[in-house]
């Protein structure tokens, strides 16, 4: 129920349909249903509809995503509401004639319940990386935090000896060694947890050799193993869309005079504050690049004749855009990135350098990853010292110099080169395109027809 979680599995189907080992059959309701049709042409995916909750407390009418909610605050609320649609889900199981393997949304906890009754072999997909998915684990089991009070102390997490976290690298309720077990936020990932060890694996979005030493970590624990079946984006072979937009037409006018472009999205669903954007828009402005600018907030105002003044070398674009194909345009060359886990593995797939923004989630544990551990990124600091202080312009147009022109940022794009050619590698007959075909072959309920996989 994001699009985070959605658009990988969607290219799941892409990639199960080229390579006929499988059809998906994706449970979701009414609003989510167009944005599955409209990306799973040219699929055989099927969509199984059943009506979203009614009268769910907090959640307003009409919201059926997450990038819809009024605040990511909601997020419990919403996730309950979903879990309502257990016996819906059930009842619709029962009436598909054959179905193999049930991917289930880490999330939605319990609604692997139904599939155990009919003895479907159930994954779990969480959207997220081995590296942030194993801290998280660690974290949680081994409380390498307990006793550290300040938030920016760091600690070692057991088994990593080069690897120091913080608290603050943390989101709720990972950062406390002490959670309240009140609180429902906790009991949420406490149920997730359980019945991700209830599964029989994990499908990661990502590809073995990226993380090896964690998705190592992850399975030597003998809990569901972690497949490894990504990137997922480069299993989507796209004819360019019948029409071109505006924006490619103006990345191509930049690739006529060779003026590197850096590309600033934070995703589908956070967006930084107003006085926040207003800074990012002074920085950029001062930093002389080219940029392709996404926002959210379609009425936001960036500041007065900002959108004029830059017009020469910049585009705002209020609207969704095929973030793939702008990351793999020519004169795309870094990417101020909020570290969602798709942004970051879509940026390693093609080749482009991170300006490591996170905002929330499981973000900081990417940012960490892409900036320490696989040197493509390098990082914003908040000024004050606190994680949650405004990014300033000044930091911004600096570090945005810095990696589309700076020295640092020449060495971060050549390692970026290299792991995006390892990505292709692992998708065109190396690591993950074997472990799809081991986990079909090891995982789906042997029959005689062809198999089908249920996501939920
Ligand atoms: N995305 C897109 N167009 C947009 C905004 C986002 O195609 O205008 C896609 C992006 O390519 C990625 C997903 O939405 O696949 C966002 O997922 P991510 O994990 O990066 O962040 P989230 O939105 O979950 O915070």
């Amino acid at each position: 129920m994001s699009k985070g979680h959605i658009i990988p599995l969607v290219h799941l189907a892409h990639l199960l349909r080229r390579r006929r080992l499988a059809t998906l059959t994706f449970f979701t309701t009414p609003l989510n249903a167009p944005f599955f049709r409209d990306s799973l042409a040219g699929t055989d995916a099927s969509i199984v509809e059943l009506p979203f909750p009614e009268n769910v407390p907090d959640v307003p009418a009409g919201v059926e995503s997450t990038d819809r909610l009024p605040s990511m605050s909601l997020f419990v609320p919403f996730v309950y509401a979903i879990k309502r649609l257990r016996p819906r889900f059930g009842e619709a199981l029962a009436s598909l004639p054959t179905v193999s393997l049930l991917i289930f949304d880490g999330f939605l906890g319990r609604t692997n319940d139904s599939a155990s009754k009919f003895g479907i072999p159930r994954m779990v997909f969480y959207g997220m990386g081995n590296f942030s998915q194993t801290m998280c684990r660690e974290v949680s089991v081994y409380k390498p935090h307990a006793g550290v009070t300040s938030y920016d102390e760091p600690f070692r997490v057991p088994g990593f000896p080069h690897l120091w976290l913080t608290r603050s690298d943390l989101e709720p309720p990972f950062d406390d060694p002490d959670p309240d077990p009140k609180d429902p936020l906790y009991q949420l990932i406490v149920e997730a947890g359980m019945a991700t060890q209830a599964s029989q694996g994990v499908v990661v979005n990502s590809f073995y050799e990226l993380e090896a030493a964690y998705v190592d970590r992850w399975n030597a624990d003998g809990g569901p193993k972690a497949w490894c079946i990504g990137p997922l984006c480069l299993a989507r072979q796209t004819a360019p869309p019948a029409e071109k937009s505006g924006w490619m037409d103006w990345l191509d006018s930049r690739q006529g005079i060779n003026r590197p472009v850096i590309y600033v999205s934070f995703g589908s669903q956070a967006e930084p504050s107003a006085a926040q954007l207003q800074q990012l828009a002074t920085g950029l402005e001062r930093s002389g690049l080219d940029f392709l600018w996404v926002v959210r907030a379609k009425a936001m105002d960036l500041g007065q004749g900002f959108e004029e003044r830059v017009m020469e070398r910049g585009r705002v674009i209020r609207d969704w855009v095929n973030q793939l194909e702008i990351l793999h345009h020519g004169s795309v060359k870094g990417f101020i990135s909020h570290c969602g886990w798709n942004s970051v593995i879509e940026s390693v797939s093609a080749g482009v350098p991170i300006l490591a923004w996170p905002l929330m989630a499981e973000q900081k544990l990417n940012a960490k990853f892409v900036v320490d551990e696989l040197q493509i990124g390098l990082r914003v600091r908040p000024s004050g010292g606190t994680p949650n202080g405004l990014v300033m312009s000044e930091e911004i147009e600096r570090s945005a110099r810095e990696l589309l022109v700076g020295e640092k940022g020449k060495e971060t794009a050549e390692r970026a080169k290299y792991w995006a050619e390892a990505a292709r590698k692992a998708m065109d007959g190396g690591a993950s395109w074997l472990t799809l075909e081991k986990m079909i072959e090891e995982l789906c309920v042997k029959r005689t027809t062809q198999n089908a996989i249920v996501s939920a």
